[in-house]
């Protein structure tokens, strides 16, 4: 299979390994916009977010809440983002379902979304 994160889940290429149980993986993100930038991801591959049940759906975020909130104690991140790109035009560039899990730290001066377009939207509405 030539996906990089299945490669991941079959240690076929390395990653620093956060968590991992029968069915999911965490590993730091190699590129991190922040420090401790995780990726949880089902070890079964599955390209689409909308494929999954509800159930798995369901696991899949209590995973993320576990990995979450170990990351963020063992950080001390004040705070944290959670973030899925499904498909290609949200800006998925790996087609294997991954949450991408985000430390935030006071004064970090990270803007994850369009700071122009929340600010144009908040005009409008008054
Ligand atoms: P996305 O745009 O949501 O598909 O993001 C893919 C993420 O995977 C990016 O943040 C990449 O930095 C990350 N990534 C790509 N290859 C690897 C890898 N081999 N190990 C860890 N993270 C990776
Ligand atoms: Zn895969």
């Amino acid at each position: 299979m030539d996906c990089i994160f299945c490669k991941i889940v079959d240690g076929q290429i390395p990653a620093k390994i956060i968590y991992q149980d029968n069915d999911y993986l965490a590993f730091l993100d190699i590129s991190p916009v922040s420090q401790g930038h995780s990726l949880v991801i089902p070890k079964k591959h599955t390209v689409d977010f909308s494929s999954l049940t509800g159930a798995e759906a369901g696991a899949l975020a209590t995973t993320v809440l576990k990995v979450a909130k170990g990351i963020a104690q063992a950080l001390g991140a004040a705070a944290y983002n959670l973030g899925l790109n499904n498909g290609q035009s949200a800006g998925q560039i790996v087609p294997h379902v991954h949450w991408h899990i985000i430390p935030r730290y006071p004064g970090d001066d990270l803007h994850l979304w369009p700071a122009d377009a929340a600010e144009s939207q908040r005009l409008d509405e008054t």
